[in-house]
């Protein structure tokens, strides 16, 4: 029953499920370390890492599913400029270690939303 999972086709099904668990298990403890964790240096470490990682890892799993193509090309550019949007636009407050987080293409958030202390810029 286990060499199931060794057939190609199994084994693209249980990795896709795999891939889904494991986005909703990030999603969630991110959620929570982000929100509950004061250490801001640890925090942007973190937040750097996760984003370029995980950033990559779609990257495959678009080359995966759609190799060297024009669409991959399309997929890889979004998939860039959503890394450097995130990595760009996230800042933490030195005071409080709220996240916060501006939307591209407007004015620059210049103090933190929880405790009004001027953001570093
Ligand atoms: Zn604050």
């Amino acid at each position: 029953m286990i060499f199931l999972f060794l057939l190609p086709e199994k084994f693209g099904e249980l990795l896709s499920i795999l891939w889904i668990a494991a986005t909703i298990f990030l999603a969630i403890t991110c959620a929570l370390f982000f929100h509950f964790h004061s250490d801001i240096q640890l925090k942007r470490v973190v937040f750097r890492f996760l984003t370029i990682v995980y950033g990559c890892g779609y990257l495959m799993v678009g080359f995966m599913m759609m190799g060297a193509s024009r669409w991959f090309l399309l997929f890889g550019s979004g998939v860039m400029l959503i890394i450097y949007f995130n990595l760009r636009h996230t800042e933490f407050c030195k005071a409080c270690g709220k996240t916060t987080f501006e939307r591209p293409f407007t004015n620059k958030v210049n103090c933190c939303i929880k405790c009004g202390a001027q953001l570093a810029q």
